[in-house]
């Protein structure tokens, strides 16, 4: 069993750390906010003062941070992180940031000699708090290696995408797909509640067609057709908006770097930022819909 110091302990990383408690892991938890860290410390996790507190002793190191920004100030610098921890410790970076930071924190960390992974998850707090969560890996193979069988209590399907800042590459290129299929999804399913078809009807033909998607499998968008999608409990999230919005600001600040052509993408970033503006930003995401109601 590993000891591990998790660092970030919000609607996703109480949870994560809750389940490597349950997994028999020890577990010592460091978050800014003093009560974030009361849950998982109930639960059996040790609590520390400091994040440089939580890595003494641990082995294994599991970030859960808001943004780029929180993870390089951690991480880089004199009293970061990688400059205090000692031979052999496996650090893993869960939280969704863009992919330079990660590259240099990953690769400030190899130069240390020390182990290090991105590892942004897919599934939200639901999953999380289940252990179902999906982990794009990267990093070495060495590392990956070692960082699956900790990240296995925390989630089902664990991917190595390829070098450091690959796992969040694969994340924004997943969730840039899936803005613009839940947006084609919910256009699609007004079209034709428009011209009087059942949403439930189009929906079920559609799932039997080619326009079959996950959105529409398993998150529909219209209300009512699925009891247990945000759509039919008052776009409750879920995934918010806001979340979705930073992840499709990442893919196009990424698309400048790599001068690449996401004309879908670039689109329905600007639904998502025009529909938050109206004051859904922490609505679900499928809530866009909405947009296609006059
Ligand atoms: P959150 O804001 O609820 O939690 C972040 C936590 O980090 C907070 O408790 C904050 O106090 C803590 N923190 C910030 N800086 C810190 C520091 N220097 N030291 C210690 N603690 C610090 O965010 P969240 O919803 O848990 O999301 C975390 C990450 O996971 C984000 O990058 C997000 O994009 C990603 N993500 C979220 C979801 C979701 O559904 N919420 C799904 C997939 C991925």
């Amino acid at each position: 069993m590993a000891k591990i110091a998790f660092i970030g302990l919000g609607n996703m990383g109480g949870p994560m750390a809750a389940n490597l408690v349950k997994s028999g892991h020890q577990v010592t938890v460091f978050d800014l906010v003093d009560a974030a860290m009361d849950a998982v410390v109930a639960q059996g996790a040790n609590k520390a003062a400091t994040a440089l507190e939580a890595l003494a002793g641990a082995d294994t190191v599991i970030t859960m941070l808001p943004a780029g920004k929180h993870v390089a100030g951690l991480y880089l610098g004199d009293g970061g992180l990688i400059a205090k921890a000692s031979t052999g410790t496996l650090f893993m970076d869960c939280s969704t940031i863009d992919a330079d930071t990660a590259k240099r924190v990953g690769e400030a960390a190899a130069a240390k000699g020390l182990q290090m992974l991105d590892a942004p998850v897919s599934g939200g707090v639901k999953a999380a708090q289940a252990g179902t969560l999906a982990f794009m890996c990267g990093g070495d193979a060495v590392a990956f290696a070692r960082g699956k069988l900790v990240l296995e209590g925390m989630g089902k399907n664990i991917f190595h995408a390829g070098d450091h800042g690959a796992g969040q590459i694969a994340k924004i290129c997943n969730n840039m797909l899936l803005a613009v299929h839940m947006i084609g999804t919910a256009e699609a399913l007004q079209l034709g509640a428009n011209n009087g078809l059942d949403p439930r009807v189009l929906s079920e033909i559609m799932l039997n067609s080619s326009g079959k998607n996950w959105s529409l499998e398993n998150y529909n968008p219209y209300p009512d057709v699925m009891p247990t999608a945000p759509a039919s409990n008052e776009y409750k999230p879920g995934f918010m908006v806001q979340l979705m919005l930073k992840d499709l600001g990442l893919a196009m600040e990424n698309s400048l770097v790599t001068q690449s052509s996401v004309p879908m993408g670039s689109l329905a970033r600007s639904l998502y930022a025009s529909f938050s503006q109206k004051g859904n930003a922490q609505r679900d995401f499928s809530a866009i819909l909405e947009m296609f109601q006059s």
